[in-house]
């Protein structure tokens, strides 16, 4: 049995020691370059896996899969923070696709989650302001503001819903198929449930890319072996450089 109070407590604790409030909708990448010595890596996995988490002795690596939709990988870098910050009995763990689902720990690392990106206090707030006095009704047009404004998948959103008692299975059911449709017809944007084109799947950002530029800087590495790392972190971009590097002109 799962304490939701405490894992709720850690959530909180964790966007607070990230420098965050513990109510607004945030940029979980942002937040993930700010956390010291890790490697964050984009990479498609196919449909079965959502993302690891490697400790690896204090240099961290979590990988996230890129071709889910934008919305999704949110969930899954926050279901990874979990793995990082509050998991103490694995040294790695790969993550599977479908919310909710998976061992104890993954069922518990998913709800932490979804308290991370969906702060209780604010999802009761949102749902009120949105809703109005009719907290009963659940419509697609709810659904769809609540999921624009915390940046989460529709599932992710869903699942939660049936997690607060907003929604049975049954009637979350209803809304599982055309999501896309369901938000662009009532004018959003369509980025967060889409992935990004396939080129800009594979990335490695954060404290490897910091090493490798540093063994540079040092002479450790020859220009050859850093294009190296480089490459095989997929960042061709750092190595050929591509029209958008630099970025002034339209920053
Ligand atoms: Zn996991």
């Amino acid at each position: 049995m799962t304490d939701k109070l405490d894992l709720c407590t850690k959530a909180l604790s964790l966007r607070k020691e990230l420098g965050q409030d513990t109510t607004s909708p945030i940029d979980i990448f942002s937040l993930a370059y700010t956390i010291p010595q890790l490697t964050l890596v984009f990479y498609p996995m196919g449909d079965h896996l959502s993302g690891m988490c490697i400790k690896n002795d204090g240099n961290p690596v979590i990988a996230v899969n890129s071709s889910m939709s934008v919305g999704r990988q949110r969930f899954s870098m926050a279901h990874e923070l979990f793995h990082l910050f509050f998991d103490e009995n694995e040294h790695s763990t790969v993550c599977t696709m479908k919310i909710g689902s998976g061992n104890d720990v993954e069922k518990v690392a998913d709800q932490f989650a979804s308290y991370f990106l969906l702060p209780p206090v604010a999802l009761s707030e949102a749902i009120k302001k949105r809703q109005g006095s009719s907290i009963d009704s659940f419509g697609i047009k709810e659904i769809v503001k609540l999921e624009q404004y915390f940046r989460v998948s529709r599932q992710a959103m869903l699942y939660r819903l049936i997690e607060d008692n907003k929604l049975t299975p049954q009637q979350a059911d209803k809304f599982r198929q055309g999501v896309i449709r369901s938000a662009v017809n009532l004018g959003y944007d369509d980025t967060l449930y889409k992935s990004l084109p396939e080129n800009k799947q594979y990335k490695t950002y954060g404290y490897y890319i910091q090493q490798a530029e540093e063994l540079l800087e040092k002479d450790l590495v020859s220009t050859g072996k850093y294009e190296q790392l480089l490459l095989t972190a997929f960042r061709p971009d750092l190595v050929f450089g591509d029209e958008s590097k630099g970025g002034e002109l339209n920053d």
